[in-house]
C-alpha cells in the first residue's frame, strides 16, 4: 500500500470548486488503496494579505481591520459552502472558519493597542491563512465519506526552534512526534489533513517555516513517515528545461537528482522552497511536482539516483530578473586578508543576501549579484562601512542586469560544457558581465545585460537541444 504525503499550494485551493477538485482528487487516490496525508497552504494570496493585515494593524488602522476581517470571513465562507455540500458538516466548519477568525481578530486588536509587531506575533498573524485553508479541505473529504481529520503543523509534532519567520525543524523529535500520531490515523484509514507553513515551537508557540514553506511541511512529514513519494502538486505539469514564455520549445522534464532540483529551485525557478528538498534527500523519499489540473500528467520525479539518461551535459536553463551587480573595488584590497569577510558580513548585518560572487585572482575586485531593490542601500551601507577605511576605492552598482544559470549533473566532469555555453552566447554578440561555477560543477551562472538575457537563455537552449529531450 502506497504511502503519499502530497501538498497542495495556494492556486490548487484558490476557490471551493479548486477544493471540491482536490478533495475528489485525494478520494480517488484513497479508494485506489492509497494512504494519503494531506498538506495544505493557505487560499491564493491570502498569506500576503495577512502580512498587510499585521502591518495595518502596527499603525493602528481599525478601519482597516474591520473590512479585512469581513471579507477574509467571506472568502472562507464562500469556499467552505463551495467546497462542502452536506449542510451539516457545512455548518461544523463555518463554526470552526468564525472561531477561527475571532481568534485572529483578538491577535490583530492585541498589536494595534501596543503598537508593535514582532517576528513572534508576526508569525501567529500568519499562521491564520493555513488554519483556515485546511479545514475546509478537511470538511470537503468528510462530505465525499472519507475520515477526514485536520490539525495543525505543532499539532502533528512538527517543532521548530525560534527563529520567526524562517523556523528550522528540529528534525529529530520531529520524525518521532509525527510519525507516532500520523502512523495510527493511517492504520485507521484517515486522512490527516495538516496545516502546511506553520508549525510550533518545544514551549508550543507558533512559528512559520518561511514563505512557500508548505512544501517544506510536505517533505518534513514524508521524512518522518518514510513515504515512498511526496507529491506537491502546483499548477504546471513539472519543471521544465526553461520558462516556456522564454522559450516556447521548451520542455518538460521527466527526471531530476535531488542536487540539479535544488539548483533550479535556489536559481528562480520558483517552484518549491528552498530548504523543501532536504528532508527528502536525507531519507531519500522521491518528490513528484505535479499539475493539479492535469494529474494524468505524472510530472517530474526528483530522485537520488536517476533511471532516465537525458541527451546532454545541460537540463535546464534559468533566468533569474530583478537582479543588481555589486562591484567593489580598490588596490588596498590586494593581499589583505579578511576584505571579503568586511564586505559580506557588513551586509548580511544588513539583511541583504548574495545570489552570486566572484573575485578574478588579481583581487582587485570582488563583485556580487543582488536583489535589485536592495542594490542602493548595499552600496551605501558599504560606502559608510569601508570608504574611509583606504581599503577599497569604489562601490558601484549595475541595475539593468539578469542572471543566467545553466544547470546539469552532467556538467560534471565534461570538458567544453563552458565553451559551448560562451561560444553560443558570443555568436549572438552578447556580452558577459560576470562569471560564477561553484566546484559541484553543477550550474554555471553568468550576468549579461537584462535586454539579452532571454535571447541568451533561447541561445543555449538550442545548443544543447533541450527541445529534442
Ligand atoms: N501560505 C504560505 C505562503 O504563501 C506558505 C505556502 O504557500 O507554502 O508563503
Ligand atoms: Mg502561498
Amino acid at each position: 500500500m502506497k504511502k503519499i504525503v502530497m501538498k497542495f499550494g495556494g492556486t490548487s485551493v484558490a476557490s471551493g470548486e479548486n477544493i471540491r477538485h482536490v478533495a475528489n482528487l485525494i478520494a480517488n487516490y484513497v479508494s485506489q488503496g492509497y494512504r494519503v496525508v494531506a498538506v495544505v497552504s493557505a487560499l491564493e494570496g491570502v498569506t500576503d494579505k495577512l502580512i498587510e493585515a499585521a502591518e495595518q494593524a502596527k499603525k493602528g488602522n481599525r478601519d482597516y481591520f474591520r473590512e479585512f476581517k469581513q471579507k477574509l470571513l467571506e472568502e472562507h465562507l464562500t469556499a467552505a459552502r463551495k467546497a462542502i455540500e452536506n449542510k451539516r458538516i457545512q455548518e461544523e466548519m463555518e463554526q470552526i472558519l468564525k472561531t477561527t477568525i475571532d481568534e485572529l481578530e483578538k491577535v490583530l486588536t492585541g498589536i494595534i493597542y501596543v503598537g508593535e509587531l514582532t517576528p513572534k506575533s508576526k508569525d501567529y498573524v500568519l499562521s491564520f491563512g493555513e488554519r483556515l485553508s485546511t479545514p475546509i479541505v478537511g470538511g470537503s473529504l468528510r462530505d465525499l465519506e472519507l475520515n477526514a481529520q485536520f490539525y495543525t503543523g505543532g499539532e502533528i509534532g512538527i517543532v521548530t526552534d525560534s527563529n520567526f519567520g524562517e523556523a528550522s525543524p528540529l528534525m529529530n523529535v520531529t520524525k518521532h512526534q509525527v510519525k507516532e500520531k500520523i502512523e495510527p490515523l493511517l492504520e485507521k484509514k484517515f486522512v490527516p489533513v495538516v496545516t502546511g507553513y506553520i508549525a510550533a515551537t518545544q514551549d508550543d508557540v507558533t512559528t512559520t517555516l518561511g514563505r512557500g514553506g508548505s512544501d517544506y511541511t510536505a517533505t518534513i512529514i514524508g521524512a518522518a513517515l518514510a513515504a515512498d513519494e511526496v507529491w506537491i502538486w502546483t499548477d504546471v505539469d513539472g519543471l521544465m528545461t526553461s520558462d516556456p514564455k522564454i522559450v516556447p520549445s521548451a520542455k518538460m522534464l521527466p527526471e531530476l537528482s535531488f542536487q540539479e532540483a535544488t539548483e533550479m529551485t535556489i536559481f528562480g525557478a520558483k517552484a518549491m522552497h528552498p530548504r523543501a528538498l532536504e528532508p527528502a534527500m536525507e531519507e531519500n523519499i522521491p518528490v513528484r511536482i505535479r499539475n493539479v489540473f492535469n494529474p494524468e500528467n505524472p510530472g517530474t520525479l526528483i530522485v537520488k539516483e536517476q533511471k532516465i539518461k537525458l541527451g546532454d551535459a545541460v537540463k535546464a536553463i534559468t533566468l533569474v530578473k530583478d537582479v543588481a551587480l555589486v562591484n567593489v573595488s580598490g588596490a588596498g584590497m590586494v593581499g589583505t586578508p579578511g576584505t571579503a569577510a568586511k564586505i559580506f558580513d557588513i551586509l548580511g548585518r544588513d539583511n541583504i543576501n548574495i545570489l552570486m560572487i566572484s573575485q578574478s585572482v588579481s583581487e582587485a575586485n570582488i563583485s556580487f549579484v543582488i536583489q535589485r531593490s536592495l542594490s542602493e542601500r548595499a552600496v551605501s551601507t558599504l560606502e559608510i562601512a569601508l570608504l574611509g577605511r583606504g581599503l577599497i576605492r569604489e562601490v558601484t552598482a549595475e541595475d539593468d542586469v539578469c542572471v543566467v544559470a545553466v544547470v546539469g549533473a552532467g556538467m560534471k566532469g565534461t570538458p567544453g560544457v563552458a565553451s559551448r555555453i560562451f561560444t553560443a552566447i558570443a555568436r549572438k554578440g552578447i556580452n558577459v558581465r560576470m562569471i560564477a561555477q561553484g566546484s559541484s560543477e553543477l550550474n554555471i551562472s553568468f550576468v549579461v545585460k537584462e535586454i539579452d538575457g532571454e535571447e541568451a537563455v533561447r541561445a543555449i537552449h538550442e545548443e544543447f537541444k533541450l527541445n529534442k529531450i
